[in-house]
């Protein structure tokens, strides 16, 4: 009998495959003496040889994916295996002290890393973790309990964890990776939001998807309902590969939109753009019709590496995007770190809250070298096209004036050296704290434009974590709350003659999209996949029709109210 679970829909499509889970397995290591000590010895030189083997492999893969600077920190962990003075001091403690190979190896690398971690030398430390990281690989293959490795799948296979990090989801080879299942998330946790610009089928927050799904079983993926069938029966396949033909055949009819305006029945334009992590996703842009990027999450070129990106390496990658884009417009994030995006070389104390932290806008203005360093990169590259930049997580206009006065120095800076910059640059903000939504008749007044993050935005008024399964009742883009602090934004900004667009998820939503434009939104920023859908939506609307429907939803009392009365008089549910 098949096992259906419920989850959130992270990213549509449904995906068929075996399970192949990602949970790491139990590394505890227990003191043996007396052993076998050639017994002991062949074992942990067995492992080094297998460890050394896997991360060959995952060098080259992320050579091959990523680039020379990402394999890097490869290099550094096979140079740890190689190294005497850590794998013969194993070997010693074995044969001196007669003890078992696993002991050994445990006892010996955590001295190494107290010892490196205790230097004062940025370098030194970052070996601490480079030798925690091989020790872990090397004490798991001589424990027998190796760790599953993105890099190695080569078969069709459901990926299930408990959670992805964003650096797991870049690892995933779309080739061999049908879909994900996680036990916790939402559908705006990072995972979520890269497997949509991947394209690949995923269902986030099951809760019990790891302890349900044993290794190897059949695991159907539907993203578009949200729910997962483990162990289906041949009739359950079937229904589903014919659910997957039509998703393909809807697919194909959306496409027939990929040169047209975004235009509403009575003539209303908008600007359908896309949100972008990398410069690899202009591809699914292209292919998706969209007229612009809406929000490159330059986050991710500083992610999955041991040390910052340098100018350099930034400017070719903004300057491609820009170039590629061909005067369309990119609006360009600078960095975002914090929350659930972590940057392990920042080595910074862990919080109690790190949504409300020491991140983003926050972090960029302590640690100025940094920002000025990504800033220059932007600078130099705004003269190959149509460059906006855009500040996250702004609460104050004081955070904001610091920021573009500290962007103007630099601008000066680069002139001054005869380097060619963009006079043309527009500087917006992110609105995702309710303060700067609140106040944004006084921004509208600084900013070029805004755009609002209801990612954050929503979860920072309804004080509900975007990333907790267990809150996400209290995720309401639909909520009356939301729809009025939107309404604010835009209008303060047409007041003064601005834009707002709008790059969290709720920009590319069913439900949302009649609202929005109601509202008056100008740009609707959302992963490449969810274009062609909101346009087949728009093109059939008329501007006039959902500006009363915004007008009432404004006034209802909760968001499940808006959501019926979007849905009787667009959607037809
Ligand atoms: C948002 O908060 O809506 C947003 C687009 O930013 P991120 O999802 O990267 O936090
Ligand atoms: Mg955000």
């Amino acid at each position: 009998m098949s096992n259906i679970l419920t989850g959130i829909p992270a990213s549509a499509g449904i995906a068929i495959g075996k399970a192949f889970s990602l949970e790491a397995p139990d590394l505890s290591v227990e003191k043996k003496t007396d052993v076998d000590i050639d017994q002991e010895i062949d074992a942990f030189d067995k492992a080094l040889e297998t460890s050394k083997g896997e991360l060959e492999k995952i060098k080259e893969k992320t050579k091959q994916d990523l680039g020379d600077e990402h394999a890097e920190i490869f290099s550094a962990h096979l140079l740890v295996l190689s190294d005497p003075e850590f794998v013969d001091t194993v070997r010693n403690k074995v044969k001196n002290e007669n003890v078992n190979a696993s002991f050994a190896l445990k006892e010996i690398s955590d001295q190494f890393v107290t010892m490196f971690e205790s230097m004062d030398n940025e370098y030194m430390k970052e070996r601490a973790a480079d030798i925690r990281d091989v020790s872990t690989r090397v004490l798991a293959h001589v424990l027998g309990r190796p760790i599953p490795s993105l890099v190695e799948i080569d078969e069709e296979v459901v990926i299930v964890a408990d959670d992805l990090t964003p650096s797991d989801t870049a690892q995933l080879n779309k080739q061999f990776v049908q879909g994900f299942v996680t036990n916790i998330g939402g559908r705006t946790s990072h995972s979520a939001i890269m497997a949509r610009s991947m394209e690949i089928p995923a269902v986030v927050g099951t809760k019990s998807v790891t302890s349900d799904a044993d290794k190897g079983v059949t695991v159907i993926v539907d993203g578009l309902e949200g729910s997962v069938i483990i162990d289906p029966s041949d009739e359950e396949i079937a229904s589903y590969r014919a659910k997957q033909e039509k998703h393909e055949e809807q697919k194909r009819e959306w496409a027939k939109l990929v040169h047209e305006p975004s235009k509403t029945k009575d003539g209303e334009l908008v600007e359908l753009v896309a949100n972008i992590g990398t410069p690899n996703d202009l591809e699914g842009v292209k292919n998706n019709g969209a007229e612009g990027v809406g929000l490159y999450r330059t986050e991710f070129l500083y992610m999955g590496r041991d040390d910052f990106p340098t100018e350099d390496e930034q400017y070719e990658a903004y300057k491609k995007v820009i170039e590629e884009m061909d005067g369309k417009p990119v609006v360009i994030r600078t960095l975002d770190i914090g929350g659930d995006k972590e940057l392990p070389y920042l080595d910074l104390p862990e919080e109690m809250n790190p949504f409300l932290g020491f991140r983003a806008i926050r972090l960029c203005l302590e640690k100025d070298d940094m920002f000025r360093t990504q800033l220059r990169a932007l600078l130099r590259a705004s003269s190959y096209g149509n460059l906006k930049i855009m500040f996250p997580m702004i609460a104050t206009l004081d955070e904001f004036r610091q920021a573009k006065a500290i962007l103007e120095e630099e601008k000066e800076r680069l002139v001054a050296d005869g380097v060619n910059v963009s006079d043309d640059i527009e500087v917006g903000i992110m609105v995702e704290i309710p303060s700067t939504a609140v106040m944004a008749k006084q921004f509208a007044k600084e900013v070029d434009f805004f755009s609002i993050g209801t990612n954050d935005l929503i979860q920072y008024t309804m004080a509900a974590d975007r990333m907790n399964e267990q809150v996400s009742y209290l995720y309401q883009p639909y909520n009356p709350a939301i729809l009025n602090l939107v309404k604010m934004v835009i209008d303060a900004s047409h007041a003064e003659g601005k834009w707002t667009g709008m790059c969290g998820e709720m920009a590319g939503d069913e439900v949302a999209i009649p609202l929005l434009l109601g509202l008056g939104l100008d740009e609707f920023s959302m992963s490449a996949t969810s274009v062609l859908p909101a346009r087949s939506q728009i093109v059939n609307l008329t501007k006039e029709e959902t500006k009363a429907v915004a007008e009432k939803a404004l006034t209802l009392n909760t968001a499940e109210e808006v959501k019926q009365l979007v849905d009787e008089t667009f959607l037809n549910n």
